[in-house]
């Protein structure tokens, strides 16, 4: 039987599938982009519940599966916006009661971890997890994976989102900075910091990236031109995380980072985990890009191995958690 996962914790409703044993298969996937603004949590989970029937058809249509197919349902319980989760979570209730089949809701973050050590084969990464949300970095300590650090104010992509709309550029900021950023590079090769310094987003083992959000829109608004910030603001914060990831693979004595979450994308970022980790001969993994971006595969996944461990969740206890942490998951499966 297959294992279908169901991810909607923001922006995103996706369902994926996971065979019987395990593999997993590509996404059917649907992003809200709202013309203005940000993303607005009721408008979220209403584009979820107009997009779920036809988003659920085509992923069983994709593997040729119809609903007897399917032995168990994996959601996103948490952590996330709570109309949003909400809709994944009523989607994973009403699939279960009505084809008897177990249920399961996940941590999200964690999801983002599995997916991508099964995804790059690696075995006990830090993880750097950089998404809309969420700006962590995580590492398998005593049954759990613990947060060493993190942001203190908004996430990476957040940020990223919020200083292009302040553009005009619409959600998803962040892939459009990465060109604009690329560009600059391209055609300044020995464009420099001067001029373009911003504020430096480490805080101990924790980030920070309002103020550098703030500092960039005003050197914009001085005049400097819209790529060269970009190109600025991402070596700033790119430079951040790897800096608090560097830390964490030396205190934790680890020799893999592992990159997840929608940033994880970002070309640039991908180049300095690299780079960091051959100078203290540890190694980068990046999953594939569908596999950053939240997807209901990831979630399969890990309903998948929970699910061989024994643990289902009752409709009692399906509740979602909108504060769920990524060390309240006991890891029942490695
Ligand atoms: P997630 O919340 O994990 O689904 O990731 C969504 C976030 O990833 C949004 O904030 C996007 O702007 C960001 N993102 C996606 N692609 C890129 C990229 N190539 N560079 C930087 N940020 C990106
Ligand atoms: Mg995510």
């Amino acid at each position: 039987m297959w294992t279908l996962g169901i991810e909607s914790t923001a922006h995103t409703l996706s369902f994926g599938l996971i065979d019987p044993d395990g593999k997993p298969f590509p996404s059917s996937t649907s992003t809200i982009r709202p013309e203005k603004g940000g993303i607005h949590p009721r408008e979220a989970a209403d584009h979820h519940k107009a997009a779920a029937a036809d988003l659920l058809k085509a992923a069983l249509s994709s593997q040729s599966l119809n609903a007897n197919d399917i032995g168990a349902i994996a959601y996103s319980q948490g952590p996330g916006l709570g109309p949003c989760l909400r809709v994944g979570a009523s989607i994973a209730r009403g699939l279960a009661a009505k084809f008897d089949v177990p249920m399961i809701g996940v941590n999200h973050c964690v999801a983002h971890i599995e997916i991508g050590r099964q995804q790059c084969g690696c075995d006990d990464p830090v993880l750097l997890y950089v998404s809309g949300g969420n700006t962590q970095v995580i590492a398998r300590l005593e049954g759990k994976y613990r947060v060493l650090g993190e942001t203190l104010d908004i996430g990476i992509g957040n940020m990223l989102d919020k200083f292009a709309r302040a553009q005009g550029i619409p959600f998803p900021g962040g892939p459009v900075i990465e060109k604009l950023a690329a560009k600059w590079q391209d055609e300044n090769p020995d464009a420099n910091m001067n001029g373009l310094e911003l504020p430096y987003a480490v805080r101990g083992m924790d980030l920070a990236f309002s103020g550098v959000l703030t500092a960039a829109l005003r050197l914009v608004e001085n005049g400097k031109p819209l790529e060269a910030v970009c190109w600025s603001l991402q070596e700033h914060v790119f430079s951040a995380c790897v800096e608090v990831a560097e830390r964490a693979l030396a205190h934790t004595g680890k020799t893999e980072l592992l990159l997840g979450g929608g940033v994880a994308c970002n070309n640039r970022l991908r180049t300095m985990c690299e780079l960091m980790c051959e100078e203290r001969q540890a190694k980068s993994y990046a999953p594939p890009r569908m596999y950053c971006i939240d997807n209901g595969t990831m979630i399969g996944l890990l309903g998948w191995l929970e699910l061989q461990s024994g643990r289902v969740t009752e409709f009692d206890n399906s509740a979602i958690d909108q504060y769920l942490r990524t060390d309240q998951t006991p890891i029942i499966w490695a």
